[in-house]
């Protein structure tokens, strides 16, 4: 898959920019805070229809604008074209159009440019707590299977919705004002939609684990790394099939229902699941040192790639911002082996630590961009 053209309005610190980009390699260097990284974002907004760093649209407008307006040109593997366009304002309203159609489904919209990013902040991966690995598995798995995104959203409304009911419990009064009935409503949706997401995201880390394990071992010189899935109704069961995913989701909601009363929270699903990660059989997160750390995050990564080309029968776009700089010499050499040519891809660096790369090179200045070869 490939993204040949880029246009940017009113996208963080540009005003607009229009680029047509090489289908292999494109350097994109500058000093610092000059709009590398936003660039990246951009072309990863297209994928995810939100910010790999995590910022609500509004601060991806540029200051003193009203809206950001994104237009990206894909080709796929088959020669298939697709025009994507998105836009967002500061009142929180988004359009999409696909081929020129409005889709108003972000699930409709999600994946069609699929993008695998790895920043230096990935390192969190790893390292910290449980959110950032539920939000790698959430993007990846979203932008691999419409039915996923579909089921995230529609449990992520129902999660809200029972935590709203949850905090309106009032002791001894829950039959007089429908609060039982009502939750009972919301217990359902929540195991059907949970259970779907549970299980799905179990079968990807399996795949994930194996992938990431064979990866690792090569880039660490022989460490065994590990991933599961623990979800939080049986986390050190293996779920067998979408029936055994539900009685286990319901006894445990039976379990912690006057604890969740009492919190006006949803304790139990998905939001609350975990991908542990190990190396070695110790947990990663605890143990790996700084560097260890960083290497199993690549591999994380780089399984990304080999599993979405396994599924979707091509590789996605790679977006490497500022990572080659954080790698030593051996470790850069296998990214360059394992991913770089594969599939097109964009790097950034920091002027005066550029990669040895044949490449496209693209002068990134103060929100412009020139191209220098
Ligand atoms: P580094 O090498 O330090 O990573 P970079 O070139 O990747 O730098 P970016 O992260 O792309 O830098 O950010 C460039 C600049 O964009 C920042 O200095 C920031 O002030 C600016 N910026 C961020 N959001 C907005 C916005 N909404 N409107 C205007 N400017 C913005
Ligand atoms: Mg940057």
């Amino acid at each position: 898959m490939k993204i040949n053209y880029l246009k940017l309005d009113n996208f963080r610190n540009y005003d607009s920019a229009e680029l047509y980009w090489d289908e292999q390699v494109n350097l994109l260097h500058g000093r610092n805070a000059q709009g590398k990284s936003n660039l990246l974002e951009a072309v990863c907004y297209l994928g995810i229809a939100t910010s790999f760093r995590g910022a609500p649209d509004p601060e991806l407008i540029r200051w003193g604008e009203d809206y950001f307006f994104l237009a990206g040109k894909v080709t796929r593997e088959d020669g298939s074209r697709i025009d994507l366009t998105a836009a967002a304002n500061r009142r929180k309203q988004r359009r999409w159009r696909v081929d020129g159609e409005a889709r108003t489904r972000l699930s409709d919209v999600v994946g069609l440019l699929h993008t695998v990013i790895f920043a230096p902040e990935d390192i969190g991966l790893v390292k910290e707590g449980p959110d950032a690995r539920r939000r790698f598995l959430n993007q990846q798995l979203s932008q691999l299977d419409q039915e996923y995104c579909r089921l995230l959203i529609s449990y992520n409304r129902v999660l809200r919705q029972r935590n709203a009911l949850l905090k309106q419990w009032e002791p001894g009064r829950e039959a007089e004002n429908g609060f039982e009935e009502q939750l009972a409503t919301w217990d359902e949706q929540m195991i059907e939609l949970g259970s779907a997401v549970a299980l799905r995201r179990q079968q990807t880390v399996k795949q994930l684990s194996e992938l990431a394990s064979q990866l690792h071992r090569g880039l660490s010189k022989g460490e065994e790394l590990a991933l599961s899935y623990e979800n939080s109704f049986s986390p050190h069961e293996e779920l067998a099939d979408l029936d055994q995913c539900r009685q286990a989701f319901r006894s445990e909601l039976a379990r912690v229902a006057r604890s969740e009363q009492q919190r006006g929270l949803s304790l139990v699903g998905p939001h609350r699941d975990e991908l542990a990660i190990t190396i070695d059989g110790r947990p990663a997160r605890s143990f790996g040192s700084q560097g260890q750390q960083r290497t199993a995050a690549l591999s994380l990564k780089l399984a990304e790639l080999e599993l979405a080309r396994s599924l979707r029968g091509e590789y996605p776009v790679l977006l490497l911002d500022d990572v080659l700089s954080e790698l030593d010499e051996q470790r850069r050499q296998e990214i360059m082996r394992l991913a770089v040519g594969k599939t097109q891809t964009f790097i950034t660096a920091v002027d005066g630590d550029l990669p040895p790369l044949s490449c496209r090179r693209w002068r990134v200045e103060a929100g412009r961009v020139s191209r220098e070869n």
